[in-house]
């Protein structure tokens, strides 16, 4: 693996890919904007996802929830007490940091924070002597929890307002809709409700690019099933995942499994895909067995019954839940990874190539005349080949220099319009991996693109 994080951050600024966020006032720190050619790929890795979980899977169905919930949800969900981090400052340099983040860099993965209380936290800190990494101090404040919800309020009066929260993950629109959804498809459980969309977390550190942002989308398959089948289905969603990464190309050398050491209280399993990031292994998905856990506190603070009543049997149950969760940015981060690569050519020049499966490739062709007077030819084809999948157009320059930027950005195929193509209708179809050219008549592009495209 060739990328490195600075690499990965300067290739997406040159080409279109991600813009630092507000950049013009100076930025806003962890906030990163798509630009033209991101905003294919990231669409095209949510909709391998979608089709995937949603469209491909049997009995699955989505749904678009709302990102402002009524606050009874969080409570319901335990967010307004617990969703919060343990946080200290260093007293030297006023750096904040993550209490558990300082023990597993300074043990180097060794020791694992989770399974520790906030008093063992503080307590091997100090005897271990960690220091602070931006300084190299020893000296903290104590651990203080601090919530990573952000708060907005609601109302047009200053008297009149309600707290209410920007939602920090997706799921819960999943669960409050568990019985709408059932109903309105007229299906049995076991079923499953899929969603992306936006999440908002007040990160106490984040960073290292797309991978950890205040702001970010989740892309979240929730399967509810009856007690007593969930170890089945927890084992299927573990391997889908996977399945579902080394399907996009990524090398499962790249990939590994990680039980979760310590389980939330409402848990029964909980497992991490984690991906080989330029920063080391770092998760990139969960995969948890909720049990009945949020159901029925969602009865419990609604006053609803959530109980879900067999056709066949009339026996009246609350489903457990298998949660698969992965952020679309962080995915993002990972098939950037995996792409990119530096290849030495025979002539002594090194080339930037982006090997995205063409699935998530921004643009499936290039469309390029040899010239600028076979224009009016290329544009042609172009248009047509644009009602079928996107393509880029691109006549300025020499075709070498034109075939490294689509390699940059990781474009499959360079249809090359020259001469002959105006005698014989043929084009010259160039292949990203290969750089081999084959010559085909234009009027079968369309077909032989979209055979190579699909996910
Ligand atoms: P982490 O341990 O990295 O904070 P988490 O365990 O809190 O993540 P979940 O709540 O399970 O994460 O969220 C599901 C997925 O959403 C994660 O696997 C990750 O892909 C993505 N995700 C979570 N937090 C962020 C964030 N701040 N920025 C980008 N993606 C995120």
């Amino acid at each position: 693996m060739k990328a490195t994080m600075d690499k990965l951050v300067n290739l997406c600024k040159g080409r279109g890919i991600i813009y630092p966020g507000s950049e013009i006032y100076g930025g806003m720190g962890n906030t990163w904007d798509y630009g033209p050619v991101g905003v294919e790929i990231k669409n095209n890795i949510k909709r391998a996802w979608w089709k995937r979980f949603v469209q491909e899977s049997d009995n699955s169905y989505g749904v678009d929830a709302a990102i402002l919930m009524n606050s009874r949800v969080w409570e319901a969900s335990g967010h307004t007490t617990s969703f919060s981090d343990p946080k200290m400052d260093c007293k030297f340099c006023k750096t904040r940091h993550r209490a558990d983040n300082l023990i597993e860099a300074h043990s180097k993965g060794k020791v694992n924070p989770d399974t520790m209380t906030n008093e063992e936290m503080e307590a091997y800190i100090r005897e271990h002597h960690v220091t602070c990494p931006k300084c190299g101090k020893s000296d903290f404040t104590p651990i203080r929890t601090f919530n990573l919800m952000f708060e907005t309020s609601r109302g047009v009066t200053e008297e009149g307002q309600n707290v209410v929260y920007l939602r920090p993950e997706t799921a819960q629109g999943e669960f409050v809709n568990f019985l709408n959804v059932q109903r309105t498809t007229r299906t049995k459980v076991p079923f499953g409700i899929g969603q992306i969309g936006k999440a908002f977390r007040n990160e106490i550190t984040p960073g290292n690019f797309i991978f950890r942002t205040i702001e970010f989308e989740q892309m979240e398959h929730q399967w509810f099933c009856k007690k007593g089948t969930d170890g089945e289905w927890y084992d299927y969603y573990k391997k889908a995942a996977w399945d579902f990464l080394v399907d996009l190309g990524f090398d499962p050398s790249h990939l590994r499994y990680k039980d979760h050491d310590k389980l939330a209280h409402y848990a029964k399993a909980a497992c991490d895909i984690q991906y080989l990031f330029p920063i080391g292994w770092s998760e990139l998905n969960g995969i948890h067995n909720r049990t009945d856990y949020d159901l029925s506190r969602h009865s419990e603070f609604s006053g609803k019954n959530m109980e879900y009543a067999d056709p066949v049997t009339g026996e009246k149950y609350i489903p457990y839940v298998i949660e698969y969760s992965i952020g679309a940015d962080r995915l993002m981060l990972a098939a950037l990874t995996e792409a990119y690569d530096e290849e030495l050519l025979d002539n002594g020049e090194t080339r930037i190539v982006m090997h995205f499966s063409p699935a998530i490739a921004a643009y499936k062709a290039a469309v390029l005349p040899l010239q600028k007077n076979l224009g009016e030819r290329a544009r042609a084809i172009y248009r047509r080949l644009a009602k079928s999948f996107m393509c880029t157009y691109d006549e300025a320059g020499s075709i070498g220099k034109r075939y490294r930027r689509q390699d940059e950005i990781g474009t499959p195929y360079c249809v090359t319009v020259d001469f002959d193509t105006e005698k014989d209708g043929t084009v010259t179809v160039r292949d990203r991996d290969s750089m081999q050219q084959i010559r085909i008549d234009a009027d079968k592009l369309e077909e032989y693109i979209s055979d190579k495209i699909r996910f």
